[in-house]
């Protein structure tokens, strides 16, 4: 057995970035944003108008607006500002009134690969571990795609089945479950809401469910030890905050994503490197950011719906 310093360390994927102190963390966040206000100035043709440019000054930004700045500004809308080339993309559905085209650059992918290597870390899996997933393959995000990326960044078993809603797809999946003995599952809401409540296959450990703004109930639902939630926003990022081994709270990926409480508890979320950048997106969501110290280890602040 590990002592227990050493587990809190092993349990990290980043430690050098979650368990900054918050000195550090505080002047990481304040450095992104300044180079993202860089960014903007350098980009007066973008959506955000001519600078200068204050983050809190720039009106919050919905689903609407940004669908219809796609649709208005093909094939992405003008948010874009980094010129690297985009070389994927998918369509968000959540939080945003019609299926809208967005896209990564190589960096961004590298990037979202670690923070999500850093979601199923927290959910338990460790390097070189077992896992599988019942995404959506192909153009919905969050999917199978970003999910094999972050598998990818940890050295573990990826194992893509497709959505499991019901028998058949269970019957298939459980014939190469037997064989592999995943220990983390993870799923969308539809899958965990059928997988939860059935046998008939090897229960892994834990799950790892992806949830979006389209989730709020089960984002706000009670925690339970064999299910760890992670929020993704993929038009801001694929893995915004999840769940530590604590279960209290989502720890938010503040060295990429800013997120703000408005209003008395609106959660608008600015994306800090993306290409294709959405600043003060409003989530529809209702939260709270709580900045105390968790026991995980991890210093980035929490999210509680
Ligand atoms: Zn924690």
């Amino acid at each position: 057995m590990l002592a227990a310093g050493d587990k809190d360390a092993a349990a990290l994927h980043g430690p050098n970035v979650q368990a900054l102190s918050a000195e550090d963390l505080s002047a990481l966040r304040a450095q992104r944003r300044d180079a993202l206000l860089a960014r903007l100035a350098a980009t007066p043709d973008s959506r955000y108008g001519r600078g200068p440019h204050r983050l809190e000054a720039l009106p919050p930004l919905s689903g609407a607006d940004f669908a219809a700045e796609v649709e208005a500004h093909p094939p992405f809308g003008r948010i874009r500002l980094v010129p690297d080339p985009l070389i994927r993309a998918g369509l968000a559905t959540a939080a945003v009134p019609r299926p809208t085209p967005i896209a990564w650059t190589r960096a961004d992918l590298d990037a979202e690969a670690q923070l999500g290597a850093r979601a199923l870390r927290r959910a338990g899996l460790a390097t070189r571990g077992r896992s599988s997933d019942c995404l959506d393959g192909g153009l919905v995000t969050p999917g199978t795609l970003a999910v094999s990326d972050a598998l990818d960044a940890l050295d573990a078993l990826a194992l893509p089945v497709g959505p499991v809603t019901g028998a058949p797809a269970l019957q298939r999946a459980a014939e190469v479950w037997d064989i592999v003995q995943p220990q983390l599952l993870v799923v969308d809401a539809p899958s965990l809401a059928f997988l939860y409540g059935t046998d008939g296959y090897p229960r892994p450990r834990t799950f790892a469910v992806l949830l979006t703004p389209a989730d709020a109930a089960e984002l706000a639902a009670p925690a339970r030890d064999d299910v760890c939630r992670i929020l993704s926003v993929p038009q801001v990022c694929s893995f915004v905050a999840g769940e530590c081994r604590v279960r209290d709270g989502y720890h938010v990926a503040e060295d990429a994503v800013l997120a703000e409480i408005v209003d008395g508890g609106r959660l608008l979320l600015s994306a800090l490197t993306r290409s294709l950048t959405l600043l003060r997106f409003d989530t529809g969501l209702r939260g709270a950011l709580d900045r105390t110290p968790c026991s995980c280890g991890e210093r980035h602040a929490r999210l509680r719906f």
